[in-house]
């Protein structure tokens, strides 16, 4: 079945859930009025279907692919690209000073989800544009910025972002490449990243690196990192930069995206922001990058529901009881999973939205109390979007059976695709540790500020009063678990961070549920889907919470050999004994 942009659901949760409203009312977004929104998503919609949705098998099966140092994208990246560029996307959310459109981030994120559902492979390029240009407008002089964004914004140049290297993962503070200072003001980049994405191409006249390096005099770990703007060709001769693709990761998923290993031989780069205040720099990319990742979880989890959907709906095996779809879709287990399928992306799209709300209220009035919910929600609604993806495009599969395991209906495809945004951006463990480490260092402000507004929303008069009172219960349950969170230290912490993470997401997606079926009047599919939600998802809070208050007691004394099955029973005999 093709992709369609759930276009509705994405005008109702801006508008009952996520508040978006109160984002077209300060002066800096004045502009996104509700008309100009809708048509900006129904343009985008169009695009995500009638153009990149046809390329979602076509990178799976024709995959970015390197002869010699060259890489060729899949057929009909660069026509895609080019469509995207000119129609002003890469720009969406960019200050007009540089030639964006200056639209929120909530549009952009929106957005992003509609066009990662068509194609993924395809939207990551976008996606790094997006955020190399918001890093740039943050950081880069004024010479950087003029040379830069007009094309990254108009597409000339594609972007990409570089941590990784093979002994720097999730420990960026690990990372060896240098910048050696030259006397024009220039540097020297030289060292290995790997796994970076989009790496190169064979359409734009430019790629545009952002890299992580250390400087001769730097101090050790994450405190001596800077941050590198270093072209693949000069942008005055168009000669070559000394950046050179050394090879193309073969993967699981993602196959249109190349996926490079690129070596810096003394390549000129300029420098982002201050001296060893890369990675400051680079977390301005790196929040946007993180929701952005997030609601690529989301976007492919509703082309994998949609999908399922067709499918269950053609699908005839056995008897249904009477009054009810021939097809499987009368079976109760069938209908469960796909319910729970539609309850989880609305709730995981619902927190992605609030996070977004929250960002662009944080750039619209620079009130800290905007900044510290949208850090809070921000590894949320990453870790939960991705995992949700994960999960739905699984129910997928079991949905439609063997039909799901063959590659020609592409059902598998969306699970290979997916998983990677549960590891990249920082895993998931990452996001729990971001959220139990530094967004509860202010002492759980962020947190109980978010809890008061979640309980005032369950006490607030209206129907749906079993989910209401259900959410003001797993609110204070989330209340007492911060506080027992709180007092004890982040390592921990770090044992029920990721049941922590996602008890805070049950009882989210419960306010975002009670909303929808109050803006429906309690009854129709919105709160048929709510009470889904209050019975089968949101009763998880509570051994996630009790999970997330147990620490690491249990797992402190299983160590490596512990962990190891034949180590951990030697000496208690085998079979004989
Ligand atoms: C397809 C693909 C595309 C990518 N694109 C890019 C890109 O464009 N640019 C880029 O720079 N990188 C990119 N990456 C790299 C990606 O960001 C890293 O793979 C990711 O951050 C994890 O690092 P790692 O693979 O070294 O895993 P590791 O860091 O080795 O992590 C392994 C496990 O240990 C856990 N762990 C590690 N440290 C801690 C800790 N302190 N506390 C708790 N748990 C911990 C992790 O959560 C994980 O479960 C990409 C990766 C892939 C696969």
């Amino acid at each position: 079945m093709p992709y369609r942009a759930p276009l509705a659901d994405h005008a109702f949760v801006m508008r009952h859930v996520a508040g978006f409203e109160a984002v077209s009312a300060t002066p800096r977004f004045a502009e996104a009025t509700a008309e100009t929104v809708q048509a900006i998503l129904t343009e985008a919609g169009r695009l995500s279907e009638d153009v990149l949705a046809p390329l979602q098998r076509v990178g799976d099966r024709h995959p970015a692919r390197l002869d010699g140092e060259t890489v060729h994208t899949p057929p009909g990246f660069a026509e895609a690209w080019r469509e995207i560029a000119d129609g002003g996307w890469l720009g969406l959310a960019a200050a007009p000073a540089s030639g964006g459109l200056g639209l929120p981030m909530t549009v952009a994120a929106s957005v992003n989800e509609m066009m990662a559902g068509a194609c993924l492979a395809f939207q990551i390029g976008p996606l790094l544009a997006q955020g190399q240009i918001e890093a740039l407008e943050h950081h880069a002089d004024d010479r950087l910025r003029a040379l830069a964004l007009p094309r990254l914004i108009s597409g000339a140049w594609s972007a990409t972002m570089n941590l990784t290297e093979p002994q720097a993962g999730s420990d960026v503070g690990a990372l060896t490449t240098r910048a050696e200072p030259m006397p024009d003001g220039s540097f020297r980049i030289t060292g290995q990243k790997i796994y970076i994405s989009w790496g190169d191409n064979d359409f734009t006249e430019n790629v545009s690196h952002l890299v992580l390096a250390r400087l001769p005099d730097a101090p050790k770990g994450a405190r001596g990192i800077s941050l590198f703007l270093v072209p693949k060709r000069d942008p005055d001769s168009g000669a070559a930069n000394g950046v050179r693709v050394l090879g193309l990761e073969e993967k699981l998923g993602l196959h249109g995206s190349p996926t490079c290993t690129l070596a810096y031989e003394g390549a000129t780069g300029w420098m982002v922001g201050e001296a060893n205040g890369g990675l400051r720099a680079m977390f301005t990319m790196m929040n946007n990058a993180r929701l952005g990742v997030g609601v690529q979880g989301i976007g492919i989890a509703e082309a994998a529901l949609q999908q399922a959907l067709a499918h269950a709906a053609e699908r005839v095996q056995g008897t249904t009881p009477p009054g009810r779809e021939a097809s499987i879709i009368g079976h109760a287990d069938v209908r469960r999973m796909l319910a729970v399928m539609r309850a989880e992306v609305f709730a995981a799209r619902a927190i992605a939205l609030q996070t977004a709300v929250a960002t662009d209220m944080a750039a619209a009035t620079g009130a800290a109390e905007w900044a510290a919910r949208a850090g809070l929600l921000t590894p949320i609604a990453k870790a939960f979007g991705t995992d949700t993806g994960t999960q739905v495009s699984g129910l997928a599969m079991q949905v439609q059976g063997g039909a799901a395991y063959v590659e020609g209906t592409g059902a598998a495809q969306f699970l290979r695709d997916v998983l990677v945004t549960t590891i990249y951006e920082g895993t998931n463990g990452i996001q729990a540790m971001d959220l139990v480490g530094r967004k509860l260092a202010d002492g759980g402000q962020a947190a109980f500020a978010a809890l008061d507004a979640l309980e005032a929303a369950a006490a607030a008069p209206g129907v749906a009063t079993g989910l209401a009172g259900d959410l003001a219960a797993a609110s204070r349950r989330l209340r007492a678990t911060t506080e027992e969170m709180l007092a004890t230290d982040v390592v921990a912490r770090g044992g029920g961070a990721a049941a922590y993470l996602r008890g805070w997401a049950r009882v989210l997606g419960g306010a975002a549920h009670l909303a929808a079926a109050r803006a429906e009047g309690g009854a129709g599919p919105r709160s048929l889907l709510a009470e889904v939600y209050r019975r089968r998802l949101l009763p998880e809070h509570a051994p996630l919470l009790s999970e997330a208050a147990a620490g690491e007691e249990d797992i402190a004394g299983l160590d490596a050999a512990a962990l190891c099955a034949d180590d951990a029973t030697a000496g208690n005999g085998g079979l004989a004994a």
